[in-house]
């Protein structure tokens, strides 16, 4: 049986046979992965801390014919300030959901890695759906998707001034003039200009933002419709608490 190396992160963990879990890994060689971890849910399971949704670690995996398993796994780290605090729990299954609905198996995407591996460690001390909706432009933005917030995707002219249409129809920002029937989300101009800056600022002045609850929800549910339109699945944790979050 071919064994292989994988530097990845747990992105999806459910309860699979007995004792077994099935996990969704994305990894830094080999993209989106799924793989059994065997008796990991028995309390005495060695490997039970290096198979916990969101957690960073080194994979030796043996190739199976349908599904691989973890050979072993050894946590480089496990977020623990993402566990201690309920927003960030919501903010990381957002990020790990997107992920995972915006990714086919087997296909190397190492800038993805490296974005997702940044925002789970910036969930430290960034307000967690700050994060969430940063994280979301820039995946968009890696995968082609929503590239330009700067003028509309039919006629061209510069959006922002006044009322801005988000359609995922058309694949981005309609002005006033090209908007028609089609569904979508108005986005009003402080909210096109915070969308904006989030795609953009340098990581480590993510911090300094903040907003009211009404910007959040424009803002994530703007991003939730277009993403869950876009790869045609629900995003689940989005919606979730929907008093927190949208
Ligand atoms: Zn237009």
């Amino acid at each position: 049986m071919a064994v292989y190396n994988a530097d990845a992160i747990v992105i999806r963990s459910r309860e699979y046979g007995e004792s077994d879990k099935l996990l969704t890994l994305f990894s830094r060689e080999r993209g989106k992965l799924e793989a059994v971890a065997k008796g990991v849910r028995k309390p005495k399971s060695t490997q039970r801390g290096g198979t916990q949704l969101f957690t960073y670690a080194d994979f030796l995996l043996y190739k199976g014919k349908s599904l691989d398993t973890v050979s072993q796994v050894h946590p480089r780290e496990s977020f623990i300030h993402i566990w201690n605090d309920f927003d960030r729990t919501i903010a990381a299954s957002g990020i790990a959901e997107l992920l995972d609905i915006s990714t086919t198996r087997e296909q190397t995407e190492s800038e993805l890695f490296t974005l997702t591996l940044g925002f789970l460690f910036l969930l430290k001390y960034v307000d967690p759906y700050i994060a969430q909706a940063a994280y979301a432009l820039r995946l968009l933005n890696i995968q082609g998707y929503l590239p330009g917030l700067n003028n509309c995707v039919e006629c061209g002219t510069a959006v922002g001034g006044t009322q801005t249409f988000l359609s995922a129809e058309a694949g981005g920002l309609l002005c006033s003039g090209c908007k028609n029937n089609e569904a979508g989300r108005m986005l009003s101009g402080g909210g096109l200009a915070l969308m904006r800056r989030l795609k953009t600022v340098e990581l480590d002045k993510l911090d300094r933002f903040r907003w009211n609850k009404k910007m959040r929800i424009e803002i994530l549910d703007g991003l939730c419709y277009f993403s869950e339109n876009k790869f045609e699945r629900k995003l689940k944790a989005w919606r979730s608490g929907s008093e927190m979050i949208i």
